[in-house]
C-alpha cells in the first residue's frame, strides 16, 4: 500500500511530514512525497528520505499512490489520473461548495474530505478544522499586535503610563478561545461574545469577560455547533457590538455558522464610529466575514481602521501547521488502514462522515 503526499499549490503547509513515518509503518503503508512538498514549512527532500519516504515527481505520486493527500483539492485533470478505486484525502468543504459532491463521482474515487469529520470527543484527534482553528487564533492576535500603533500591556514608564490594548473578540470558538488566550498573555484587556450557552464558562475562564445578547436560539441539538440566530437578535447583537466596538482597539472576529454566511455583526456604521487605528481581523472572511467591508485574502482601510480578511491564518505557521495536520491525518488513516489493507468501513460514524464520494 502506498500513500502519495503532494505539495500544496497554494499553501505553505504540506499534509504530511516526516515525523508521520513511524505510523505509516506501524500501518504496512509506504509512502512517496512529491520533490520539494515540504520546502515550504521548513522540511527538506532529504528529511522524507531520512524517514524512509520515498521522493518522486508529481506524476508519480499521482498515478501510484492507494492513498492520496492534498490540503487543497487537486484539479479535475489530476484526479483523473489517479488510479481507479484510490483513497484522496483532501479538504473540499462541502458545505460551502455543495456541488462538489455529485462532481467527484466522475472519477471513480474514494474521496475523504477532513473537514467532514464529526466533531465528537473520539474524532477529536483527526480534527482539522480545530487544530488549523487554534493555530488561527493565536496567529490573528499577532498580526492584530503587527498592524497595531500601540502596545498590548498596560506599563507605567517615566514618560506616562500606557494604558491596556482592549480588544474585544467575536465568537469564541476554538479560534476565539485561542485568541482570547493569546491576547491575555499579552496583556490586553478582553471581552468576547458568543450565542453559545457553554462559550460564557470557557470564556472566563480565561480571564476574559463575556457579553451577554439575551434570547439566543437554543443550539442544544446541534452537536457543539452555533445555530442560525434570528434577525432580531442579530440586530440587537450588532448595536451592542458597536458599543464595544467605538471603545477597542483590535477585534478578533470569528464568528460562524456551519453551512451558512458568517453573521454581519459590524456593520459600516460601527466602522465609521471606531477609532481610527483600531484593528480587525475577521477569521470568518472566507465565509463572507463578520464586517461589512472585509474583503476574503486582502487587508483594506476604511475611516482608518485596518481590516485584514483571512480564514487561514494557520498557514503562515508553515511548520507546526503541517505537523498538526499531518497528526490528524495519521490519526485517521488508523481507522482505516490495518496490515496494509485499507477499509472504508461504512458502520464507523467518522468514516461515513468523512467519506464524501465513494468508488463504484
Ligand atoms: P465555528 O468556527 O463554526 O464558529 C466559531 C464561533 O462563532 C462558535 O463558537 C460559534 O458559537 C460562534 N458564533 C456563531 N454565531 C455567532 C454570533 N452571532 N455571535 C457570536 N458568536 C457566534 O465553531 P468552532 O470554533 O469550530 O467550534 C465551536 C465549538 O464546538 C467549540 O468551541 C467546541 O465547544 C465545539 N467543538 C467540539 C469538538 C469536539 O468535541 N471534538 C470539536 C470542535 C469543536
Amino acid at each position: 500500500m502506498v500513500l502519495g503526499i503532494l505539495k500544496e499549490q497554494n499553501f505553505r503547509r504540506v499534509s504530511v511530514t516526516p515525523s508521520a513515518a513511524k505510523k505509516l509503518g506501524s500501518m504496512g503503508i509506504n509512502a512517496i512525497a512529491e520533490s520539494s512538498a515540504g520546502e515550504n514549512a521548513g522540511i527538506k527532500d532529504q528529511n522524507y528520505i531520512e524517514n524512509g519516504i520515498k521522493i518522486g515527481t508529481r506524476q508519480e505520486v499521482i498515478a501510484h499512490s492507494d492513498i492520496i493527500v492534498s490540503i487543497c483539492p487537486v484539479s479535475d485533470e489530476e484526479m483523473m489520473m489517479m488510479k481507479k478505486g484510490a483513497i484522496y484525502i483532501s479538504m473540499f468543504a462541502p458545505y460551502q461548495n455543495q456541488e462538489v459532491v455529485s462532481h467527484l463521482a466522475n472519477f471513480n474515487l474514494n474521496v475523504v474530505s477532513m473537514d467532514m469529520i464529526p466533531r465528537t470527543t473520539l474524532a477529536q484527534s483527526m480534527d482539522i478544522l480545530s487544530s488549523m482553528a487554534s493555530l488561527s487564533g493565536y496567529k490573528a492576535v499577532l498580526k492584530a499586535a503587527d498592524h497595531f500603533n500601540n502596545m498590548f500591556p498596560m506599563m507605567m514608564t517615566a514618560a506616562g503610563t500606557i494604558p491596556p490594548t482592549k480588544l474585544m473578540v467575536l465568537g469564541a470558538g476554538v479560534a476565539g478561545l485561542q485568541a482570547i488566550a493569546t491576547a491575555k498573555r499579552l496583556g490586553a484587556v478582553v471581552e468576547a461574545f458568543d450565542t453559545r450557552a457553554a462559550a460564557k464558562e470557557e470564556v472566563m475562564s480565561l480571564g476574559a469577560a463575556f457579553v451577554e445578547v439575551e434570547g439566543a436560539s437554543d443550539d442544544k441539538g446541534a452537536g457543539g455547533y452555533a445555530v442560525q440566530q434570528s434577525e432580531e437578535y442579530l440586530s440587537r447583537q450588532r448595536a451592542l457590538v458597536q458599543e464595544k466596538a467605538m471603545k477597542s482597539n483590535i477585534v478578533i472576529a470569528t464568528a460562524q455558522v456551519r453551512g451558512r454566511k458568517a453573521p454581519l455583526l459590524i456593520t459600516e456604521d460601527t466602522i465609521n464610529n471606531m477609532k481610527p487605528g483600531s484593528v480587525i481581523v475577521d477569521l470568518a472572511a472566507s465565509t463572507g466575514g463578520n464586517c461589512a467591508y472585509t474583503e476574503n485574502n486582502k487587508t483594506i482601510i476604511k475611516n482608518g481602521v485596518i481590516i485584514i480578511g483571512n480564514s487561514d491564518l494557520a498557514d503562515e505557521l508553515s511548520g507546526v501547521s503541517s505537523n498538526l495536520f499531518s497528526n490528524n491525518i495519521m490519526n485517521f488513516l488508523q481507522i482505516v488502514v490495518k496490515e496494509g489493507v485499507a477499509t472504508l468501513d461504512m458502520d464507523n460514524e467518522i468514516i461515513k462522515s468523512a467519506l464524501i464520494s465513494k468508488a463504484n
